[in-house]
């Protein structure tokens, strides 16, 4: 199959989340499939050194019967795949992604409608028809409305199916309804089916109406997604879908996290029976100004200081344990200010036993994960979630929310132990202080006083695989379904009636 594959950011080039990592380790694994396969992303100011040196070639986009852009299409690679990056200084050349540093750019919607019509009709200028136009969340998610609707009629595309998947449904690009003609979703759809959502215009809303097939990033966060609690308020979109939102499990890129080979650990190690983890966990103590010490629980974090990430919780619960209980705790993020300064006044107060870094740090990412003994994730929702992969390859035990991905991919020691072979972690569902607490004590009980039990966890989670081939399969097979399907004939509920 030739595949079209369109997101706002891609791991090697620029990430703030976990989409950038999808971006990067799905189009490989279906490459190695047997599958043609172009990356389209925006080229950033930030990676302008990389794209610079790249070959041009410049084209015209119609955005909207108001708005012809001249873009230029960067020829680049990341190892071995074909990337395209769409330069558009109007929208990319800015010191950040998405916002100021404070605020969303205001024009948001029309960048990434830029990017999500630019890729289309770079296929055209090319000549190259792809079978599956895959978009990733909101910003590329117009790919899909274009295509339905602007390109309806166009032979070139006949053939084309649309595939919409959801890497985080809670952003949705809400912005002023001046923008709909602006990015060319004619009046008729704004209305409360499509885009319109309270007055305003609603991107991700309207566009999931047009896709062919629409897909999200785990079993759990599917059903959520179509609940009215999990749906970030446009659960209604997801449970019209005619082909069922369809969940699959991201895979996890082991040529990055493995500690047999990672190249940012003090020590590699193939077992925790080895000296390996043991010396990781010194050096992050040492790297932090822990006190080190092997035999004190070390627990972490690594996200994004976002509400999504229950900080909300573990303030508080970390409060709690550097009151009353042995152990340490190491957390790295960047993001809310607020949140960021609340962590750094517990550092002032625990200085031997809490370190938090605010900002966003590759390497010391992974040796927070080789070096912690277990990794809390108390999200409030969580789509997929890779930390708790990652933790898992690390012989790191995660502590998790049951939401989302997290409760497909950890499996909780059971209050009365005897799933000791096959548990690979502790998992709470309340979302409260309390319920967060209570399962961290119940961990660090089996961590400081049962022994075998905690190494038995560590086992299990080490030998457990989330392949990006098996991803890379059931998308095949998803886009093979949509290919043998009629085209999403989107209706407006006007001439239902
Ligand atoms: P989300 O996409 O909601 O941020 P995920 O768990 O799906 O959450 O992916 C987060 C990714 O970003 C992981 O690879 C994680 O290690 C990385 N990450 C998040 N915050 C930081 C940070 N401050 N420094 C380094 N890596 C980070």
């Amino acid at each position: 199959m030739r595949i079209l594959f369109i997101a706002s950011e891609v791991e090697g080039f620029v990430k703030t989340g976990g989409l950038a990592d999808v971006a990067y380790a799905l189009p490989k694994a279906l490459h190695a499939l047997g599958h043609e396969i172009y990356i389209v992303m925006p080229a950033y100011q930030m990676i302008e050194d990389l794209w610079q040196q790249w070959p041009s070639k410049p084209f015209n986009v119609e955005i909207s019967y108001f708005n012809t852009e001249s873009v230029e299409a960067r020829y680049g690679a990341n190892e071995g795949l074909n990337v395209i990056a769409i330069n558009h200084p109007k929208s990319y050349a800015r010191p950040n992604i998405y916002d100021d540093g404070t605020y969303a750019y205001e024009d948001n919607a029309y960048r990434y409608a830029v990017l999500s019509k630019a890729a289309l009709e770079w296929c055209k200028q090319e000549n190259w028809q792809p079978d599956i136009v895959h978009a990733n969340d909101w910003q590329s998610s117009l790919a899909c409305f274009y295509l339905a609707e602007h390109l309806k009629g166009d032979t070139f595309f006949a053939n084309t199916r649309s595939v919409l998947s959801i890497h985080n449904g809670a952003y949705q690009m809400h912005c002023d309804a001046r923008w709909l003609s602006q990015i060319g979703i004619d009046d008729r759809f704004f209305n409360p089916h499509d885009f319109e959502d309270d007055g305003h215009l609603n991107v991700l809303k309207g566009a999931i109406g047009f896709a062919d097939g629409v897909s999200t990033v785990s079993p759990g966060y599917a059903s959520e997604l179509t609940s009215p609690t999990g749906g970030h308020g446009i659960d209604f979109k997801y449970r019209e879908l005619k082909r069922p939102l369809k969940g699959i499990l991201n895979g996890c890129d082991y040529d990055q996290w493995n500690p047999e080979t990672d190249p940012w650990i003090a020590k590699q190690y193939v077992s925790i029976d080895e000296e390996g983890k043991t010396l990781c966990k010194q050096s992050l103590q040492k790297e932090l100004g822990l006190e080190i010490n092997p035999k004190i629980p070390l627990l972490g974090t690594i996200c994004r200081l976002v509400d999504q990430k229950g900080i909300h919780l573990l303030v508080p619960v970390i409060l709690q344990l550097l009151k009353h209980h042995d152990c340490q705790i190491a957390m790295l993020g960047s993001g809310d200010q607020n949140m960021a300064n609340q962590l750094q006044f517990i550092q002032r107060q625990y200085p031997h036993r809490f370190h938090f870094v605010n900002g966003y740090d590759v390497g010391l990412s992974h040796r927070i994960e080789a070096g912690i003994d277990a990794f809390l994730m108390p999200s409030v929702f969580e789509p997929c979630g890779l930390n708790q992969i990652y933790s898992l390859r690390y012989g790191t035990v995660p502590l998790v929310r049951e939401v989302g991905g997290l409760q497909d991919t950890v499996c909780r020691l059971s209050n009365s132990q005897r799933n000791l072979k096959t548990a690979t972690g502790f998992m709470f569902s309340e979302l409260t202080e309390q319920a967060l607490l209570e399962e961290t004590l119940r961990m660090i009980d089996v961590y400081k006083n049962k022994h075998t039990q905690w190494r038995a966890i560590q086992k299990n989670g080490m030998t457990k695989r989330f392949s990006w081939k098996k991803s890379a399969i059931q998308y095949q097979d998803f886009y093979r379904d949509l290919l043998k399907s009629e085209k999403n004939t989107h209706r407006l509920i006007s001439q239902e009636e």
